[in-house]
């Protein structure tokens, strides 16, 4: 009696470690990473489509053995690091009086500014699209930064000194350096405008990704700077605040804000089907990704693999999340 007594209790704790494993699923996946990684694990099914761009270097100026500047409209500049991991682009606005810098780049040893003297003598000021370790590593060589005004960004600041808590800046899944503090110099409401002097661009709130995530809009550019909420190859749903009810409402509100004629671009290398290259979509791009996540979140997409889970979105991009209960 005693003994079936024992065997029952250790089963119902088991079960209940599992519902608990599941419930709170994308941090235990950021806890588990390194250390899969380190095992030579897979964690995350193969893509359905080819994730490798055309050989060669991507397209623009080599500078400083790490980054590739390539001019994608009047004074516009993609600053790419194509050959790195992560492969991340940032891009700087130039206006009349000052230049924003979206994203800070990826990395802590590598230093944006000389990059950016080659192209502006004027401040510019940096604003991160979220506050993952591969947008917010290069804040540490920003004069001016600008982050989006929400309770969860204010509830991080003391004397607009913010610092990083470890689920935000997710050093876990790259290198290992510890989050960073940075002073915040501009706080922009969501849906506020960063006057550029005969440019002016607006910050949106577009949650899906993470909780606090932007896109930056440059209306009369028709360009749309979405930073990790969509770009060409494997868009990221899982991480601890993901949200693909946020994420199909941020794409909703999007295809009803942003004219069809846009061009978007994202944070992460490389289209498939192009070469190397600032990452490029389209708007049409943007509303497949949602469809996907609608799908997802309804239970009718086809995905592969088993609690990390990949889900086709088009040609040029696919779905990695974790079960909709992890990611509400
Ligand atoms: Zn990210």
């Amino acid at each position: 009696m005693r003994r079936g007594f024992g065997w029952r209790l250790a089963a119902a704790g088991a079960v209940a470690l599992m519902a608990l494993g599941l419930a709170f699923a994308p941090y235990v996946y950021a806890e588990a990473f390194p250390w899969l990684a380190k095992l030579h694990l897979r964690t995350t099914p193969p893509s359905q489509i080819s994730v490798d761009a055309a050989p060669g270097p991507a397209l623009g100026t080599a500078i400083g053995g790490r980054w590739r500047v390539q001019q994608i409209g009047p004074q516009t500049y993609a600053l790419g690091e194509p050959a790195n991991d992560p492969d991340n682009y940032e891009y700087l606005l130039l206006g009349q009086t000052r230049a924003l810098l979206i994203d800070a780049g990826s990395s802590p040893d590598h230093d944006i500014r000389p990059v950016l003297a080659t192209l502006t003598k004027l401040p510019v000021t940096t604003i991160p699209t979220h506050l993952h370790f591969d947008h917010t590593a290069g804040l540490k060589f920003a004069d001016r930064i600008a982050l989006i005004d929400l309770p969860q960004t204010r509830a991080r600041a003391h004397n607009d000194e913010v610092r990083l808590g470890r689920y935000q800046f997710m050093g876990t899944l790259g290198g290992s350096h510890p989050a960073p503090s940075f002073k915040v110099s501009e706080w922009v409401k969501p849906d506020g405008v960063i006057d550029l002097g005969g440019r002016q661009v607006r910050v949106l709130w577009t949650p899906g990704h993470t909780a606090t995530s932007i896109s930056v809009s440059d209306p009369a550019a028709k360009l749309l700077f979405t930073g990790d909420l969509i770009y060409p190859t494997s868009l990221y749903g899982f991480m601890p605040d993901s949200s693909l009810s946020a994420y199909a409402a941020t794409t909703d509100r999007l295809l009803a804000l942003i004219p069809a004629d846009t061009t978007i671009y994202g944070a992460h290398c490389c289209r498939n089907d192009l070469p190397a290259q600032a990452p490029w979509l389209g708007m049409s791009d943007l509303r497949d990704a949602g469809a996907a996540v609608k799908a997802v979140e309804a239970g009718t997409a086809r995905g592969r693999g088993f609690i990390v889970r990949r889900f086709p979105v088009n040609p040029r991009m696919t779905l990695i999340t974790l079960y909709p209960f992890g990611n509400r």
